[in-house]
């Protein structure tokens, strides 16, 4: 094979290739630098040396990320004292709903801890993870090259590299597609021989629309010291608009508001503004209204949930598999993708146990089978909370569905009343508990106690979100 000339595998047998440098990529890097002796990861983008940046490659940055708790802990045990490095530049390690004011479609969560939650610029996160990645000599990563294409293998049933835009060639005896959301390895795949593979997708067709903010000095009511650190504004079905205000380091505010369908928010500025005067509590507009745009409002609208089911096909190459956004995406809504990708790289790990850099291409199909159950859960919440919304075009929920949808709705009127159910509802929703804890006897119990709650008031308690309960 004609390699690149900074090719630097010499023996493509030691050699992995990773294509992209988001979450996924990242992380996926790291886990395989404990098997292969050279992982090279190949990023579309230029990557500036100098810091934190806004890059093409990354358009979802403008918009709030939220790290749940189970992300937050398996970025550090594979990038250990990532998260200090990312506090120390100004990102929040927050818990909600204690800090994080949050209306349900019921009512207002209480104060009281539930899951923590990283917060800051995508970019921040980013800058971080790829230094800290870069610190092990056996990773490097190669900015501003696209890659284009698989390599077949002479035995024709393997993958044995990446062809770039630039002409050059990658060898590798194991190549990951990472390249999030506009994967081409279907197409990679078919120029190979191979089927395309089955998907299923659900689209709430649910609109973002985010804007930066100054944080202003004051609280809204005049008081100097705000008790929250973020807020997010539930939409629900009859009130399908929401919003989020996130903290970002250099004491600015996120601002990202999202609606389905007709109701998704405009990126034209009075109207942006205007917007968070029809949510279900002023609390977001109040907060905002006097404070400082620092840049104008950008949109996003790809919000689909989407699984690429590759673990389903009958024939698959040795040397390939695919990770992150790229084989399953889920609406942003519920903060799940980083997490997923972190809980994907733990299970690559685990897939690979006892695997030398020789014998790990051949276990392709079913590590890529074992590695994308990851995703489950956060699958199941995002489209059958997907399909609670009338315009969501995708396979109808199922019965088993529909009784999960009836019994959540539950779960959320429960949990603003009583911090146990909170409590399991936040393990759960920031994916460090199973979801069958929300059925253990004693939270049933709990829940179903709370049955004259109802699930979707009229009106909902109008909370000063700046003092404590
Ligand atoms: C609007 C929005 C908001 C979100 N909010 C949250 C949130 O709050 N919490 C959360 O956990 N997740 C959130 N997500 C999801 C999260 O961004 C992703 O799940 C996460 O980044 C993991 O994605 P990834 O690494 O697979 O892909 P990405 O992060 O998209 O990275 C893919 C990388 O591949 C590169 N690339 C693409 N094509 C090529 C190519 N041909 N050759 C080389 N490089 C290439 C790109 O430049 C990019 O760097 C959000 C997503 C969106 C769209």
């Amino acid at each position: 094979m004609d390699d690149t000339p900074d090719n630097h595998s010499e023996s493509p047998g030691d050699h992995a290739v990773v294509l992209g440098a988001g979450l996924a990529g990242l992380l996926t890097a790291r886990v395989l630098a404990d098997r292969f002796a050279r992982v090279t990861v190949v990023e579309r983008d230029e990557l500036s040396p100098h810091g934190p940046e806004f890059r093409p490659g990354l358009p979802q940055s403008r918009h709030a990320h939220v790290l749940w708790s189970r992300g937050i802990e398996l970025m550090e045990r594979l990038l250990p004292g990532t998260t200090a490095e990312l506090t120390a530049a100004g990102a929040a390690l927050l818990e909600s709903p204690r800090d994080f004011l949050w209306l349900s479609p019921a009512d207002w969560f209480r104060r009281v801890p539930g899951a923590g939650m990283l917060i800051g610029s995508r970019e921040l996160l980013d800058w971080t993870l790829r230094r800290a990645v870069l610190r092990d000599g056996r990773i490097r990563i190669l900015g501003g090259r696209l890659a284009t294409g698989l390599v077949g293998g002479t035995d024709r049933r393997s993958v044995a590299g990446v062809t770039l835009r630039d002409g050059g060639r990658l060898a590798a005896a194991l190549v990951v597609d990472a390249t999030g959301r506009t994967s081409k390895a279907p197409a990679w795949l078919a120029a190979l021989g191979y089927p395309a593979p089955a998907v299923t997708r659900y689209d709430s067709h649910l609109g973002y629309s985010s804007r930066p903010y100054a944080v202003p000095k004051a609280a809204p009511d005049g008081s100097p010291e705000r008790r929250w650190h973020g807020m997010y504004v539930q939409g629900r079905p009859d009130s399908p608009r929401g919003g989020v205000l996130v903290p970002l380091e250099g004491d600015r505010w996120l601002v990202t508001l999202i609606g389905n369908g007709e109701h998704a928010p405009p990126t034209t500025d009075p109207e942006f503004l205007a917007f968070t005067r029809t949510l279900r509590s002023p609390a977001l507009h109040d907060a905002i209204r006097d404070a400082e745009p620092l840049a104008p409002p950008t949109g996003f609208r790809a919000t689909a949930n989407e699984w690429r089911h590759y673990e389903r096909m009958d024939r698959w190459p040795e040397g390939f598999l695919v990770m992150g956004d790229a084989a399953c995406r889920f609406n942003p809504v519920y903060g799940h993708g980083m997490t997923v990708a972190a809980l994907t790289a733990q299970a690559l790990d685990e897939a690979l146990a006892g695997l030398t850099a020789a014998q790990i291409p051949a276990q392709a199909r079913r590590v890529q089978r074992q590695t994308v159950t990851a995703a489950s859960v956060a699958w199941q919440i995002a489209t059958s909370e997907d399909l609670r919304y009338p315009g969501t075009e995708g396979p109808p929920s199922d019965r088993a569905t529909r009784v999960l949808q009836a019994y959540m709705s539950r779960v959320m009127a429960g949990a603003n009343a009583d911090p146990e159910i909170s409590a399991a509802f936040f393990g759960v929703l920031s994916l460090s508990a199973p979801p069958n804890t929300l059925l253990a006897p004693g939270t049933m119990l709990r829940v179903l106690s709370k049955w004259r709650l109802p699930t979707a008031p009229r009106t909902t308690a109008d909370y000063p979100p700046h003092h404590t309960s």
